[in-house]
């Protein structure tokens, strides 16, 4: 294999437009296949969730999941596609070893639905992604590449097909062509994927976790040269499977088409595998076109014709779309949008609410959880909700701080002392003996204590520089561990200076 060439990110945005286009599948969370009875549960033993049906085996016949009907018609209604009135499934026709009827079920020129768009924003611009399409196919087995170093076919011993997941209801979502993105390309393409696992997440219809491949993604990029009217030649990078890699797959691309272009060479219209060592991609196999597959109406599988009734029924089961909620939270806990992006950006919005539910007010729940819980999440190198603690647990904390037992410092303690298994808060302020010193007498005694040692200052607060009383108050603190109110501290030492 040559080394591959790329022109400098930079330098090709200055040169050429990119054009993108995303294809994501999404595998529905139903309890059976898309056209039998068999279970879907991930991690099986291979080959233990399959019948006639999914295996393909003569005389055996389809019937439709109304529970994946609803799930897609769901996600379409959440994209604001159209939902069409009458449709057929068609077969795709192609070999692969793991696909045991030599054709997939899916959907051709009759998509279920069409004509949808969603909007992702990039550093605070909004992007408007037109959704070509939504039509519900089958997936297909699984294919282990035994003995190569890299799990892929090249230099493999032999290979094993497990047929469990073969037939599970599979979701296609294809967006139109998306333009004028600019240097922005890679990171709208990872907002739109991002943004479409938020949405379908928020419909339960998927766990949509892409490194399970519940959720997968196809990334289609193509040049075309500054000024141009046509459209360059796109490549296909297959089943990118994290956020991350959908951003390097993009850059990565357009990086290798520029040099390719510039050098007076042609893009090949193929398929392409994402590395996620190097950040790059090389060639797979050149792309079919749809001629290739001789598709036909599926004669085994009744037309599908939802009624308007039932369409409406499920519009009326959709949630707060993630959009929304965000809106409606950035209202009511007062945010920026510069504050918004980062809780959503650090996936602290839930964790909040959360807290919010259990009792704590939304400006000490932000707080603690983007500022010493991200810190601490940032420290083990885990996502915050990895954390091991629960948003009742923060509100319990912040209950603690509102009623004065204990202050942010001793809070902070509580804190490390759940994350290191110590037990709830309550148990970790019991076991750590971490209450806030609120015996008036106990205190008054430390404060008296520290005016004595500290003569000079205290003249100077008698004296009225009342800021002096600062270093008062830090004394206090230092005094008592930690465990002192130190507004209350404030107030008697104030008290006892005569200048309250
Ligand atoms: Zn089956």
């Amino acid at each position: 294999m040559s080394t591959p060439t790329v022109m400098k990110f930079d330098e090709a945005l200055v040169r050429f437009e990119p054009v993108l286009g995303l294809e994501t599948h999404i595998e529905l969370g139903t309890a059976s296949k898309m056209f039998c009875g068999c279970p879907t549960e991930f991690g099986a033993e291979p080959n233990t969730q399959v019948c006639p049906v999914c295996l393909g085996l003569p005389g055996s016949l389809p019937v439709a999941n109304r529970a994946a009907i609803e799930g897609i018609i769901k996600i379409g209604l959440a994209l604001n596609c159209e939902i069409v009135e009458w449709c057929r499934f068609a077969r795709k026709n192609y070999f692969y070893p793991d696909m045991p009827k030599n054709y997939q079920i899916s959907q051709y020129d009759e998509p279920l639905c069409v004509d949808g768009h969603l909007e992702v924003e990039v550093d605070g611009e909004v992007f408007r992604v037109e959704i070509e399409r939504v039509h519900m196919e089958e997936d297909t087995g699984k294919s282990l590449h035994v003995g190569g170093a890299t799990g892929r076919i090249h230099g493999a011993d032999h290979s094993l097909v497990d047929y469990n997941r073969a037939g599970i209801p599979l979701v296609e979502i294809v967006t139109k062509p998306i333009t004028a993105t600019g240097d922005k390309a890679p990171l709208v393409a990872r907002a739109y994927v991002t943004e479409l696992r938020e949405l379908v997440r928020s419909l339960g219809v998927s766990d949509v976790r892409m490194e399970q491949g519940s959720l997968r993604c196809d990334v289609n990029v193509s040049l075309m040269p500054r000024g141009a009217s046509e459209w360059g030649t796109r490549t296909e990078t297959k089943n990118v499977n994290s956020l991350r890699s959908v951003e390097r797959a993009v850059r990565s691309e357009i990086e290798r088409q520029a040099a390719v272009l510039d050098g007076g060479g042609k893009i090949v219209q193929e398929t392409r595998h994402f590395h996620e060592d190097t950040g790059t991609t090389t060639s797979g196999r050149s792309k079919e076109e749809a001629q290739d597959y001789r598709y036909f109406p599926e004669p085994d599988l009744v037309p599908m014709a939802p009624s308007r009734e039932w369409v409406e029924e499920l519009r009326a089961t959709l949630p707060e779309l993630p959009a929304a909620r965000r809106r409606r939270v950035q209202g009511e806990w007062g945010l920026s949008d510069l504050e918004l992006r980062d809780v959503v950006n650090a996936g602290a919005l839930d964790l909040i609410e959360e807290t919010v539910a259990a009792g704590a007010d939304a400006g000490a729940a932000r707080k603690w959880w983007m500022n010493e819980l991200s810190r601490r999440a940032t420290e083990k190198g885990v996502e915050l909700a990895e954390l091991p603690i629960e948003p009742a647990q923060v509100a319990r904390v912040q209950e603690m701080v509102a009623a004065r037992e204990l202050n942010d410092k001793l809070a902070r303690q509580v804190f490390e002392g759940v994350l290191a298994g110590e037990g709830g808060p309550d148990e970790v302020v019991a076991a750590r003996g971490l209450r806030i010193v609120s015996d008036e007498g106990a205190l008054t005694a430390i404060v008296d204590r520290v005016i004595a040692d500290n003569a000079a200052v205290a003249d100077k607060v008698r004296g009225g520089k009342v800021a002096a009383a600062g270093a008062l108050v830090g004394a206090v603190m230092k005094a008592s561990r930690g465990q002192a109110d130190a507004g209350r501290a404030r107030e008697l030492i104030l008290e006892r200076l005569g200048v309250s």
